[in-house]
């Protein structure tokens, strides 16, 4: 989605539109946020305004999503999103360089903004968590792999670690052999 500068007034705006989500899925597959497919279209809602050439953005971004829990592997469906805020100033005029505050500076070339780019931003940055299927989620055994959602598999309540009791039969029985 492109925006005309000379199309942005004074007056504050709104705008909404749905971002295609299939450049980002791309982003998420081959990058850290494997765990993370969207499912449709981002959301954008956005609102804009000028003052002399600078260009005031803010918004936020939502999207549909297939998530596979960081601790049980299990798919989900979810929804993330978050608010975002830009400043726009021409390239050729950009002293913003030192900035450091939540406001994101940015520049445009030309007559037109792109939002494409920022949108995919807040995207990837909405997807900053591991995927959890639910906050208590018990993930898997770590000794036979059951997902604890789902079963109890009894490797907790035995005394000591299975492990281990095969190693210390191992170490009685080899004394014996010899
Ligand atoms: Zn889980
Ligand atoms: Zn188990």
């Amino acid at each position: 989605m492109k925006l005309r500068v000379d199309d942005i007034s004074a007056e504050e705006r709104r705008l909404n539109f749905a971002e295609p989500e299939s450049e980002m899925n791309h982003a998420l597959s081959v990058g850290p946020l494997q765990e993370y497919r969207i499912l449709r279209p981002v959301e954008v809602r956005i609102a804009h305004y000028r003052a002399g050439t600078e260009v005031f953005l803010h918004g936020s971004v939502r999207a549909e999503l297939v998530a596979a829990c960081a601790r049980c592997a299990e798919e989900f469906t979810t929804h993330r999103g978050r608010g975002f805020r830009y400043v726009l100033a021409p390239a050729a005029l950009d002293d913003h360089q030192d900035d450091k505050d939540e406001i994101e500076y940015t520049v445009y070339q030309g007559d037109e903004i792109d939002l494409t780019p920022m949108v995919r931003e807040q995207m990837l940055l909405a997807l900053a968590e591991r995927p959890l299927c639910r906050e208590d989620c018990r993930g898997l055994c770590a000794r036979c792999g059951v997902n604890l959602n789902e079963h109890a598999c009894g490797c907790r309540t035995e005394a000591g670690d299975p492990r281990l009791a095969v190693l210390r039969s191992l170490s009685v029985k080899r004394p014996v052999a010899h």
